[in-house]
């Protein structure tokens, strides 16, 4: 499926950081409790840090305590693409920017939190930007 934000891979590689560019391009994994906006409670909204489509919002974001920014739901349901994901001998549910196909993280469900849909978008602080509330 074409995205709506294409780039060669040598374009990411020079407006990303190395860091950004191995977790939103390469599908990383920043290390758990490390990122800067794991536990933020800031209100506003939360952009892909590679192309700036919004994709959650501090509304659906809550603490759980994994390492990692926690959302049960995305801004948009079309804000995002979910794909399967049978990396690292696991079955799990990639979850990607709709706009550029950049890698956010993974969203797990079932998990018993409670919130509104039982799932966790667990998405990488560096793949988002945090644009604050203002006022
Ligand atoms: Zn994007």
């Amino acid at each position: 499926m074409p995205y709506d934000v294409e780039k060669p891979d040598e374009q990411w590689r020079a407006e990303l950081s190395p860091a950004e560019y191995a977790v939103l391009r390469q599908a990383a994994t920043e290390p758990a409790f490390t990122g800067e906006y794991t536990d933020t409670r800031t209100k506003g909204v939360y952009s892909c840090r590679a192309c700036g489509a919004e994709l959650f919002t501090s509304e659906t974001k809550f603490a759980s305590h994994c390492g990692w920014p926690s959302f049960y739901d995305p801004k948009d349901t079309d804000a995002v693409e979910l794909v399967e994901d049978r990396s690292h001998g696991m079955v799990r549910t990639e979850v990607r920017c709709a706009r550029c196909g950049s890698h956010l993280g993974h969203v797990f469900e079932g998990e018993g939190y409670p919130t509104p849909t039982d799932q966790r978008y667990c998405i990488n602080s560096i793949a988002l930007r945090l644009a604050p509330e203002e006022g």
